[in-house]
């Protein structure tokens, strides 16, 4: 099975930052994006570290109407999750789960029964992309949120060894590259 993990702040909605959970707001193509997905057959899942719960700012049950809320609204849009797998650890826990650690990608292999080599990665972050590259999953950078900065770091050599499949204007076209590659 592949799966595609979306990033959630910066590469859905919101921006590049943590955000309130009941004050995330999809891009407007976003639901778009994920429908196509859904009509390919992919598995589409939710990954997104949110060290804003352990630093104490929401609690898990917030984040997770949130969550909730983001379902009804892409529910409304003929699209959905199979699943949301987040990190709820501040990044001083030095948690197994925080992308770019891979015990997330590494639990949703096994509750999907998912190829990882052949699953794909769209966020904003490098982070998002060594978690990619963690397990040998294809890596695909938005230039949202985030992502322009992570783009410049990638360009200058900050980060020479990562090399990305892709870097997208934002995750429609992200979606619209991967189901290309498919081919
Ligand atoms: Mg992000
Ligand atoms: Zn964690």
């Amino acid at each position: 099975m592949i799966g595609v993990f979306l990033d959630r702040d910066g590469t859905i909605g919101g921006d590049g930052g943590g955000i309130h959970p009941l004050e995330f707001r999809l891009y407007t193509y976003s639901a778009k994006a994920i429908n196509l997905l859904n009509k390919k057959g992919l598995k589409v899942f939710l990954f997104t570290n949110q060290s804003w719960i352990g630093m104490g700012k929401f609690t898990e049950k917030t984040f997770l109407q949130g969550c909730k809320e983001l379902g009804k609204e892409l529910e409304n849009n003929n699209a959905y999750l199979d699943g949301i797998y987040y990190c709820p650890h501040k990044v001083e826990d030095n948690c197994n789960c925080r992308k770019p650690q891979t015990t997330l990608l590494e639990k949703a292999k096994i509750e999907n029964n998912l190829n990882l080599s052949k699953c794909y990665i769209i966020g904003d972050r490098l982070s998002d992309m060594f978690s990619a590259e963690n397990v040998g999953a294809k890596k695909v950078l938005v230039k949202t949120g985030r992502g322009l900065e992570s783009f410049k770091e990638l360009s200058n050599g900050t980060s020479e060894r990562l090399k990305v499949n892709y870097v997208a204007d934002n995750v429609l076209t992200a979606v619209e590259w991967i189901l290309t590659d498919l081919k």
